[in-house]
């Protein structure tokens, strides 16, 4: 399968992960999958006015491809008799990339929106959205974006999105290996258009701070051991990805490197309403509730696990390392 990769409003990271794929060379790889790169701002020879020409024989329909793939949020503005121009970013010089995305996505047989720019708008969208940035298929949380809610596919799916700021390499590939080799149906996507292989997780399942969390022993300062969630910011317990599973760069995850979850898979994590790394409260309960958890449950349980916290345990959570080791018991006296 042929693909054409564009870069639209965002910071090029994705693309920077995606080259950190770390099971192979990476072009040998796709090629092994039946992907040929036809075009990638970083990665081909082809620039300037022989890249244009290059994409207008695949938007005119002179040569065909199969995969569109696109980083980074779609720039609408500014908008110019109640029409959006998409004058903001122009592909090359010359025509607004917003037109060039919507005549390739017409002629493609799969269109993917990679990193959560590209899928909901993402850190393009924030603030006041001046550039009025949308993601291709949806706008937030609400469906739409530039392609509208009911844009299919040649074999009837929506627009699939590798979400994640960035996404993780495997999840860009593997989606590309999947649609080349026709293994990715409707099925295969969540409600929000990502892949389910790794959207079925959470960020939470794997993190090496789950007993800290079972016993609601938090970190009170960065670089403490416990979990981020009561006082850093963490939302690894609402943030669908395999981020603690399928570690990064083999050995890490934002979590295993201090930070909290910021919950970049999901639609306008970029504007949480509150500093990243502060966790707001009510009556000293955390707002943001794990997925699938009533109020009521969680904080009964809370209440529980504190009580229940073993000394071990409370005291490691605010130490920058092991303090205290699992007691030793015999089973025999
Ligand atoms: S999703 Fe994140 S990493 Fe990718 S282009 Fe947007 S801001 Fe950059
Ligand atoms: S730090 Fe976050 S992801 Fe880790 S256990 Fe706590 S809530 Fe879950």
């Amino acid at each position: 399968m042929k693909l054409i990769w564009l870069q639209s409003g965002g910071c090029g990271g994705c693309t920077l992960s995606w080259l950190g794929y770390a099971h192979g060379p990476l072009l040998e790889v796709l090629a092994e999958a039946g992907i040929e790169l036809v075009w990638h701002p970083s990665l081909s020879a082809a620039s300037g006015d022989e890249a244009l020409a290059l994409i207008e024989a695949y938007a005119s329909g002179a040569r065909s491809f199969d995969i569109l793939c696109v980083e980074g949020a779609l720039l609408r503005g500014p908008w110019l008799d109640q029409l959006p121009s998409g004058n903001f970013h122009c592909f090359g010089g010359g025509k607004p990339m917003l037109d060039w995305v919507l005549r390739l996505a017409m002629r493609a047989r799969h269109v993917v929106a990679i990193g959560s720019c590209a899928a909901f708008g993402g850190i393009t969208a924030a603030g006041g959205n001046p550039t009025d940035a949308a993601g291709l298929q949806h706008d937030g949380e609400i469906g739409g974006g530039v392609l509208g809610p009911y844009f299919r596919d040649a074999v009837g799916l929506p627009v699939v999105n590798v979400s994640g700021c960035p996404p993780h390499p495997d999840w860009i590939t593997e989606t590309l290996a999947m649609l080349a080799q026709g293994r990715l149906t409707a099925d295969g996507l969540d409600e929000f258009g990502r892949p389910r292989f790794f959207a079925d997780r959470l960020v939470h399942h794997g993190c090496p701070r789950n007993e800290y969390y079972e016993f609601k022993a938090g970190a009170e300062h960065p670089g403490e051991q416990g979990c981020l969630m009561e006082n850093l910011g963490c939302k690894g317990t609402q943030a669908h990805a395999d981020c603690n599973l399928r570690l990064w760069n083999g050995e890490g995850s934002c979590l295993r490197g201090g930070f909290p979850c910021i919950r970049c898979t999901e639609p306008e994590f970029e504007e949480p309403g509150h500093p990243f790394n502060t966790t707001p409260k009510v009556a000293g309960i955390p707002i943001g509730l794990p997925a699938d958890m009533p109020k009521a449950w969680f904080v009964a349980l809370a209440a529980l696990s504190k009580s229940a916290t073993p000394p071990r345990v409370k005291e490691n959570a605010t130490a920058e390392r092991l303090r205290r080791a699992p007691s030793v018991k015999r089973s025999k006296k």
